[in-house]
């Protein structure tokens, strides 16, 4: 009988039963340090008490109605999001994909209102990942996740990675907007510079492009502002997409946006069965509590900056395999040289207790909850650099 799950994934023979702040148990009570969270996604540990009883108690209220009728958290949350952020405007998703999807449709349809029908080209970076939609691969423009899929969607323009130069040329009167990744996740875990961000924000306002953050993996805290770009003076963007970590584990997203830019998206224009339905507002807000608190990003510097220093120690007791450390907060990556496979150095990991994720360019990545301790950090830079010493054996006795 063939397997009956699709085999677009291979996971570990693994079976993880429950999991308890920023540790996973197996069913033999192994436990396990989680430093990737479902891919930055449970931003509060597993099991978090306070999310667990703001489920429970709507569970046992009300799950689902539809956007036909309000549905009891939405306002509250967008308020949220408004209060914290550049936004006016918040339309719900279940996931980062649809809020990408939202965003760009968002872009397209103001410049449609707005009497400027021809503008409809986005402007990508290479190593850009927004999600598996067809919207969301033909913006990101990695051909591994295009081919097969029929022809590439015209209307999407792609450039090199912080190139300004690049971006002055692709950016003009049919521009609808430009998408970017304050912090790349997938494609390598890199940080752009504050100046390209400053720089996209000039050049869109002078040629009149939308510009587009896609904060699905670098935001919710990750990199201890609560938005990343919010480091950055000066460049608020039009739009954003958000989800994974605001919703610590249970499936939401969001797409924020300008007064301005959401101007198209009238009655009839968008819409979701599921978006923003009541478990995942509950959630939403009880995650958004929780990251607001001043207490909780200056946890997160303090311990970005012990692991950090951390892995640059990794990388210069191994700088025969490492070339660099990548990332911002806690968003961290270890580039690998070519000779030594992330995913070698993941398994190695994993063998001892730590779980990590691989990104492009060959480079581990690291996403630990926002919960995580320094003594967590110091334990999981142990098992690296072992990690990395056995799988440099390793390769050595294939060699
Ligand atoms: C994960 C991710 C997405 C897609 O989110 P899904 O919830 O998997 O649909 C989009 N953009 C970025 C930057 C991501 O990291």
């Amino acid at each position: 009988m063939p397997a009956p799950l699709m085999d677009t994934y291979a996971p570990p023979p693994l079976r993880f039963e429950r999991g308890e702040g920023v540790r996973l148990f197996d069913k033999d009570g192994k436990s396990y340090l989680d430093f990737i969270a479902g891919i930055a996604v449970t931003s509060l540990g597993h099991s978090n008490p306070k999310l667990i009883a703001a489920l429970k108690s709507q569970a046992d209220k009300l799950w689902h109605l539809s956007n036909m009728f309000q549905v009891p958290g939405q306002k509250e949350l967008a308020e949220r999001f408004v209060a914290t952020t550049f936004a006016d405007r918040v339309f719900f998703t279940n996931s980062g994909t649809e809020a990408v999807e939202c965003a760009l449709k968002t872009a397209r349809r103001h410049h449609f209102v707005n009497g400027a029908p021809e503008r409809q080209t986005i402007v990508s970076f290479s190593g850009a990942f927004h999600g598996r939609s067809y919207g969301a691969i033909n913006a990101g423009g990695n051909p591994k996740y295009l081919e097969g899929f029929g022809p590439a969607m015209g209307g999407f323009v792609q450039i090199p990675f912080a190139d300004h130069e690049a971006a002055k040329n692709a950016v003009d009167e049919t521009t609808a907007a430009v998408i970017i990744e304050p912090v790349q996740g997938e494609g390598g875990v890199r940080a752009v510079p504050d100046a390209c961000l400053r720089g996209l924000r000039e050049l869109c306002d002078e040629r009149g492009a939308l510009l587009i953050y896609d904060e699905v993996q670098c935001g919710a805290g990750r990199t201890g502002k609560l938005f990343a770009h919010q480091w950055v003076a000066g460049a608020e963007p039009d739009l954003m997409a958000v989800a994974k970590g605001i919703g610590g584990g249970f499936p939401m997203g969001a797409c924020l946006a300008t007064e301005n830019a959401a101007k198209g998206m009238v009655v009839g224009t968008h819409g979701s069965t599921f978006g923003g339905n009541a478990l995942a507002m509950a959630v939403g807000l009880a995650v958004m509590e929780e990251l607001e608190k001043p207490e909780l990003m200056d946890h997160v510097n303090k311990v970005a900056n012990h692991l950090r220093q951390g892995l640059h120690g990794v990388a210069d007791r191994h700088a025969d395999v490492v070339e660099d450390v990548r990332g911002k907060g806690l968003l961290l990556g270890l580039k690998l040289k070519p000779a030594l496979v992330n995913a070698k150095v993941r398994d190695a990991a994993r063998d001892r207790g730590l779980l990590i994720g691989v990104a492009g360019e060959n480079v581990a990545r690291l996403a630990p909850p926002l919960v995580v301790t320094s003594d967590d950090a110091s334990k999981a830079i142990e098992i690296l650099d072992d990690s990395l010493a056995a799988a440099k054996a390793e390769m050595e006795a294939t060699a």
